[in-house]
């Protein structure tokens, strides 16, 4: 049998390498919608990370007829009743920066003590395959908002978000380090099981 294909149903080359990285021993060829130009994917649907995600591999799967495999992710901030959750992405609007929107994040925080600053990361990621139920799993990683931005790495909320068991904030990781205990890294090695055990039933 010829080895299947897997499309990562997303056009950011970061989260390409990285999905890629984790699903490193899952017997399938990696293909990303960067390989699909005319597949376009519609306004995100649904209420909640898991909703999301299952809409965009489900239309991803129906558009290409391969499985496909699709994340949502976001920061919720328990003080600001989990905002920006699902809107993480247009949080303050499409035009703004990663350095406005953590900016803006601080200043809805200012003065509030460390108790009150907890976080977490969210991210579901769901499997979809033709003729086949879609599996969705998900984890998240929980930290405290940071008194001031640190750290270059990572991207978007990164340098804000301070993980306290290792007192720094994500953008001061390795990528390794920030894989390793990630939402994303820990709901992907999640979603290994689900495509091993897709793969091993086609
Ligand atoms: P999406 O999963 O591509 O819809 O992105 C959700 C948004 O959540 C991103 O644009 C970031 O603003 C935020 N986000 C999700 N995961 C991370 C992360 O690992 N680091 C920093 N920000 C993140």
């Amino acid at each position: 049998m010829s080895t299947p294909t897997v499309l990562i149903a997303t056009r950011n080359p970061g989260k390409v390498r990285e999905f890629v990285q984790i699903f490193i021993d899952v017997d399938a060829r990696f293909v990303s919608l960067l390989d699909f130009p005319d597949v376009s994917v519609a306004e995100e649907r649904g209420s909640s990370f898991e909703e999301i995600a299952a809409n965009k591999a489900e239309e991803v799967c129906r558009a290409t007829e391969l499985i496909s495999l699709a994340d949502d992710s976001g920061l919720e901030i328990d003080v600001l009743d989990g905002r920006p959750g699902i809107h993480s992405n247009r949080f303050m609007g499409d035009d703004a920066t990663d350095a406005e929107k953590n900016t803006e994040i601080l200043r809805l925080l200012h003065n509030q003590p460390m108790v009150r600053r907890v976080c977490r990361y969210r991210c579901a990621i769901a499997v979809a395959a033709p003729h086949r139920e879609t599996r969705t799993v998900s984890a998240s990683c929980e930290g405290r908002i940071a008194s001031e931005p640190r750290g270059e790495g990572g991207f978007g909320y990164d340098p804000i978000f301070f993980v306290p068991q290792l007192g720094k904030t994500m953008a001061e990781l390795s990528p390794e380090q920030k894989n390793s205990i990630s939402h994303r890294g820990k709901a992907a090695r999640r979603a290994v099981s689900v495509l091993q055990r897709l793969l091993s039933n086609l």
